[in-house]
């Protein structure tokens, strides 16, 4: 009489499903990537979104650096 089915869960941050057991050290996010969201600190890397740099303001540092 073991019906033990997986809990699962959602991300919180991207609203995967993963199950809820011990392999799961991130949970109740799906990754570590998706827990430092949540805490904010992936904001440190948002600075490096691609296409940014396009609005100008650092062409000329740019410039210089190909040269
Ligand atoms: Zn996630």
């Amino acid at each position: 009489m073991s019906s033990k089915k997986p809990l699962t869960v959602k991300c919180p941050t991207c609203g995967k499903k993963l199950y809820w057991n011990e392999l799961e050290k991130f949970k109740p996010f799906c990754s570590e990537r998706c827990k430092l969201i949540d805490l904010g600190e992936w904001a440190m890397e948002s600075h490096r979104i691609p296409g940014e740099s396009e609005l100008g303001e650092s062409e000329d540092s740019n410039d210089s650096f190909f040269h």
